[in-house]
């Protein structure tokens, strides 16, 4: 039956994602889920009745035209914060005095990122809400389903509203910002902001691109077949529903224990790959938590420990410049070292010129650093002393640091860039990105080893890279003949990388791994991305004029058209995508259904039309084939009643003329 099949492959999938995104334990690999999913999805598409809204493919997203103000049927409260221990241990005196003595507490991360309010029905999640003011929220439902560690049907049939916190690992927020300054976009200015961000989108597939995860720390169990005393043991129950909870969690005997708790975090936390403000300590008996109840904005039985703020004041010892890939000159601080936050730093971030200026920072003033959910401390701002008007105010730089070519300002935009398309700092910074994993991917050859070919002479461009040859490499200081092999084997290795990956590596300015993803999908081949206009380019869905422009002028410099030429010498093969269109397939009907190997049916789908023949999603007497895969799906019984012609993968190739590997 196919409703069973449904229910196995969603209860699988299930699973699958459930060990994947809540426990970070994948049992099989992308691949295996993958192809689970595609007959899913095409059994869906066929039985469009049988969809239901926790099936895995809802998870997608899309278009909203705003969100719902929904009344939270459980107030979320807020907590009262401490500050030090002396607070906590007053907070536990009156605990005690209410509940009796010898009260347990649990000790949680509080994690910096956003409260959200889940309601699951019989087990299926049904809405879900942002914390608003803590009666009053909106619905963002959509977008949270977007979220694969948000399960979407629970491994019991229990009625739980959740808690939980949606929150950005620190390195997806880093990346996001890169990419957002490469499109000349602003970036966020910390994980927080960047997962509010990203579930307030209209667009849900926007939210699903992001990298958000969730912390479960709440749960009202309504019906449910246990029913939990304790905090603590509430928390081990929502997990083996399926929620993800913090593995940092602790119960402890007395406030002692929370104590220690908070102690031990307030260094530990810098090494979690997310943002956390301070612990939680809540009393564990739900008994007790009843007796304590609420003041008129926080529950009584629970208080947060904030952590203190990681500043600290030192001396600015200089301001130095650096030039990046794009030619923007950045200013970083240089400071006396200091300790902060369990480790020594000696530099911080400016940001930019502008930032200096607004900062009126000066080299020799003492200065307040400070590293929050950030990972590199940044420069907060300039610490009153007396002989911080004697200073010399900052000049911003008129020439590059390292070629001295003037630099300019470029409209719209705060940085300074230098105007030597040949700076040495410009062209190692692109040789670092053009062998780096967003684009060509190319191991064993890192900055020291492009220093040392690029100060021999030997690269100044990247095409040059593939002109090595394993003599070359044993130039290099402590190159033997193992590493040298190594090397020249994974960059002549790199030129069959895709064309999307290509043209991310050109360094195009406003132009990343995203929207070289787009152009090539648009235009099929360099060939006509290089011969597009303007207008054209900036047709493409999520391209806009300022890329389009960009793309434009890049691929009509001459100088870049010879390092494309240079490219095709050296034995790159930028092949067109798209097969010239032929006619012998004209007039047939082509049905796909289950895996096929040798290609993807989106790729089988193009064959076909690539030769004339048409791609239907349903069979009917006027299908001329059925191309059945492994798994084939429902379509392959129609075709058998209807009488058309199956074709296995193999007569399928042999019909396309495409010999098998
Ligand atoms: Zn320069």
């Amino acid at each position: 039956m196919i409703t069973d099949r449904i229910n196995f492959l969603r209860d699988e999938l299930n699973k699958l994602g459930y060990n994947y995104y809540v426990l970070d334990n994948p049992l099989v690999s992308d691949f295996e889920y993958d192809k689970l999913f595609a007959e899913l999805k095409e059994l869906e598409e066929n039985h469009p009745e049988l969809v239901t809204p926790d099936s895995p493919t809802q998870r997608v997203g899309g278009i909203s035209s705003g969100f719902e103000e929904v009344k939270h049927k459980y107030r979320l409260y807020s907590l009262d914060n401490t500050y030090n221990y002396d607070e906590l241990r007053k907070w536990y005196e009156r605990v005690e005095k209410e509940c009796g003595k010898g009260i347990k507490l649990v000790c949680e991360l509080k994690i910096d990122g956003l409260a959200i309010a889940l309601t699951y029905k019989d087990g299926t999640f049904v809405q879900g809400a942002t914390r608003g003011n803590g009666i009053v929220g909106e619905e963002i439902t959509q977008n949270l389903k977007t979220v694969k560690a948000i399960p979407l049907k629970l491994f019991e049939k229990a009625d739980v509203e959740v808690r939980g916190e949606i929150y950005m690992p620190k390195t997806s927020f880093e990346k996001l910002n890169e990419e957002n300054l490469e499109k000349g976009e602003k970036p966020f200015a910390n994980p927080r902001n960047a997962a509010a961000g990203s579930l307030r989108q209209l667009d849900s597939t926007i939210t699903a691109k992001r990298d958000l995860s969730m912390f479960t720390y709440t749960a009202i169990i309504e019906n449910a077949s246990t029913m939990p005393e304790t905090h603590w043991d509430s928390l081990q129950y929502i997990k083996k529903l399926g929620f993800k909870t913090n593995p940092n969690i602790r119960l402890v005997n007395d406030i002692n224990g929370a104590i220690d708790f908070c102690k031990e975090w307030e260094t530990k936390r810098f090494d979690l790959d997310y943002a956390t403000d301070g612990v939680v300590i809540k009393v564990n008996s739900f008994a007790c938590q009843k007796e304590l109840g609420f003041t008129s904005r926080a529950p009584k039985w629970a208080t947060a420990f904030k952590f203190p703020p990681e500043e600290i004041s030192t001396k600015l010892l200089g301001i130095e410049t650096g030039v990046g890939k794009t030619g923007a000159v950045t200013p970083v601080a240089i400071l006396e070292p200091v300790l902060l936050a369990g480790s020594t730093v000696s530099r911080a971030s400016l940001h930019n010129f502008d930032e200096i200026k607004r900062l009126d920072v000066r080299v020799g003033d003492r200065v307040l650093i400070k590293k929050a959910a950030e990972i590199i401390p940044k420069v907060v701002k300039v610490v009153d002393t007396e002989e911080h008007e004697k200073l010399p105010e900052y000049i911003e730089p008129t020439e590059c640091p390292v070629c001295h070519a003037p630099l300019e300002v470029r409209e719209g935009e705060v940085n300074l860039y230098c105007t030597n398309e040949h700076c040495p700092a410009m062209v190692k910074a692109r040789l670092e990105y053009w062998v780096s994993k967003d684009a060509m991917d190319i191991d064993f050859v890192g900055p020291s080893i492009i220093d040392q070919l690029y100060n021999l002479n030997l690269v100044k461009s990247p095409v040059d890279f593939y002109k090595l040859t394993i003599d070359d490499f044993l130039k290099l200081d402590l190159v033997k003949d193992k590493s040298a092999n190594n090397m020249y084997n994974s960059i002549q290795l790199s030129k069959t990388r895709p064309l999307a990956r290509f043209i991310t590596a050109l360094s195009i300015r406003l132009v990343g791994k995203e929207t070289a993803e787009l152009l090539v999908n648009e235009f099929n081949s360099l060939e006509a991305i290089i011969n597009a206009t303007t207008e054209e380019l900036s047709n493409v869905d999520g391209i806009g004029d300022k890329i389009a422009k960009s793309v434009f002028e890049y691929f009509h410099t001459d100088a870049n058209i010879q390092m494309i030429n240079a490219f095709k010498e050296v034995g790159f093969i930028f092949e067109n995508r798209q097969v010239e269109k032929t006619t012998e397939l004209q007039g047939m009907t082509f049905v796909l259904t289950g895996t096929l190997n040798s290609m993807t049916r989106d790729e089988a789908g193009d064959k076909i039309k690539q030769r004339g023949g048409k791609v239907s999603s349903s069979v009917s007497k006027k299908t001329s084939y059925v191309v059945a895969g492994d798994n084939p799906g429902s379509k392959l019984d129609k075709a058998q009643n209807l009488g058309v012609i199956i074709l296995n993968e193999e007569e399928f190739l042999k019909l396309l003329n495409i010999s098998l590997r």
